[in-house]
């Protein structure tokens, strides 16, 4: 077998407006390059699409910084460590690293972590045990401070962060938990494989008449993913002192005009509502108490996740596309 010497990477060819299309993304050829002192030279094997992306498309720094147009794309990545010049390190050893959109990357060592392929499959640490499942955890337990009794409702039910957030509210003893998502199929697929208690898809009506419906007695927590008229419904749902954790806004990532607020927002103070955003970066603190708990419930089959693959480093801005429109079910990973 010839040692390939070419290495393709996708790159943002220019800003989107409004909803990204192939035309904002290139696939470019590029020699692989060469680890230099401390380094490391990776290949990579899976990757990770995520709607946080879509905001680094823009110009402008939110959290992160944004993607410059001409350069390679980033995000979590597993990779197989081809050569090493750092003693970290060895040749074959499998990192998860920052430097995905690419077959090949060079990073510092220290910047990358070992894996362990006997303790789960690869993809999961890009996915429940990894900053999903984190975000999931450090939100609905940290953030929306949840407490065994309370009826959760979270919205992008059925997607990577929402999957596992209602499956842990009932794991650990919630009275009710209800999910929203886009799809029949994916409305059955909250209440027969994950055990939520009711779930809707919210483009057959109001969120706010089909919340109301499947949850007769209010709720206490809301684990926002949605934004928009998710959050409108929630508040005007919420429990005296309902706790809402902000972890995204999905519906509005791709809005052209600026979003009209939650019109109901005088319920935040009658109802002596919490609402709270958060970055995961901000609880990487939590990781080894994430994984204490979250790994074994996973390995028992007590805590399902699901995965959408897509095949092929070329079909990643594909993936993304599809992500963005609601294509997958839990976490979707590229296989390169
Ligand atoms: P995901 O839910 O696996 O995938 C995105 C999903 O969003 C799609 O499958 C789609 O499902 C749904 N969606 C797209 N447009 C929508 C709309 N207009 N209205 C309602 N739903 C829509 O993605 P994820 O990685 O788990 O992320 C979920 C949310 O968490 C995102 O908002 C993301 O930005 C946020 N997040 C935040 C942090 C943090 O640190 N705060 C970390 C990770 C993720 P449907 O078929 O249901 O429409």
């Amino acid at each position: 077998m010839t040692t390939p010497t070419t290495a393709t990477e996708i790159r943002l060819a220019s800003r989107p407006h409004g909803m990204p299309t192939m035309d904002n993304f290139s696939v470019v050829e590029t020699p692989i390059p060469e680890p230099g002192d401390g380094e490391i030279l990776v290949r990579n094997l899976l990757m990770s699409v995520d709607p946080y992306m879509r905001g680094r498309m823009n110009a402008g720094k939110s959290y992160v910084e944004p993607f410059a147009v001409g350069a390679a794309m980033e995000g979590g990545a597993i990779g197989e460590v081809v050569s090493s010049r750092s003693d970290a390190l060895k040749p074959g050893d499998v990192v998860l690293h920052q430097l995905g959109w690419r077959s090949h990357a060079v990073l510092p060592a220290r910047y990358a972590v070992k894996v362990d392929p006997e303790v789960a499959p690869l993809s999961a640490y890009l996915g429940v045990l990894g900053m999903t499942g984190l975000t999931a955890y450090a939100g609905l337990l940290h953030i929306a401070e949840f407490r065994e009794g309370d009826t959760v409702f979270v919205s992008g039910a059925a997607g990577a962060v929402g999957s596992i957030v209602g499956q842990l509210a009932k794991l650990k003893g919630a009275k009710r938990v209800i999910g929203s998502a886009g799809s029949a199929d994916k409305v059955r697929h909250l209440i027969d494989d994950l055990g939520f208690d009711a779930a809707f898809n919210y483009k057959d009506g109001p969120v706010a008449e089909q919340l109301a419906a499947a949850a007769p007695d209010g709720i206490d927590v809301y684990f926002d993913n949605v934004g928009g008229e998710h959050l409108e419904a929630a508040i005007g749902a919420a429990n005296l002192n309902g706790r809402f954790a902000l972890c995204g806004m999905i519906s509005q990532y791709n809005a052209t005009e600026a979003p009209t607020g939650p019109s109901n927002i005088v319920r935040v103070l009658q109802q002596r509502l919490t609402l709270r955003g958060f970055i995961v970066s901000d609880h990487f603190g939590l990781k080894n108490e994430f994984l204490a708990e979250v790994a074994p419930l996973v390995a028992a089959g007590q805590l399902r996740y699901q995965e959408t693959l897509a095949e092929g480093l070329a079909n990643a801005p594909r993936a993304f596309l599809d992500m963005l429109a609601g294509a997958n079910t839990g976490k979707m990973i590229v296989r390169l």
